[in-house]
């Protein structure tokens, strides 16, 4: 994974404080979950694959899936500005009312 000192490498929101030393991470929830990578890879895998090339509402593609929100979202948030996998229609910051895609290799 692409580390973005900016972001926060669990949910992806940008850092303006880090709370631990090792990881960049925005918070002790993040920092306790960014440890989780079996948990992370299967997320990812679940959120990209839920994704098609027309626009999808994160919250319409969050309900398709057991995943809680904050997991979900943190997810594709990551395949945004980490692995560059999906992409989002505007530039604001992504929410639950963002629309998103796959990019088009
Ligand atoms: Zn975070």
């Amino acid at each position: 994974m692409v580390t973005n000192k900016s972001r926060c490498s669990y949910c992806g929101r940008v850092l303006h404080k880090q709370v631990s030393e090792k990881y960049f991470v925005c918070s002790l929830k993040c920092k306790s979950l960014i440890k989780n990578t079996e948990y992370i890879i299967s997320v990812d895998s679940i959120v990209f694959d839920l994704n098609n090339y027309k626009w999808n509402k994160v919250e319409d593609l969050s309900q398709k899936a057991q995943i809680n929100k904050f997991d979900f979202i943190s997810s594709v948030r990551r395949l945004i500005y980490f692995q560059e996998k999906l992409r989002a229609k505007d530039i604001k910051e992504i929410n639950q009312k963002s629309l998103i895609s796959k990019v088009k290799k």
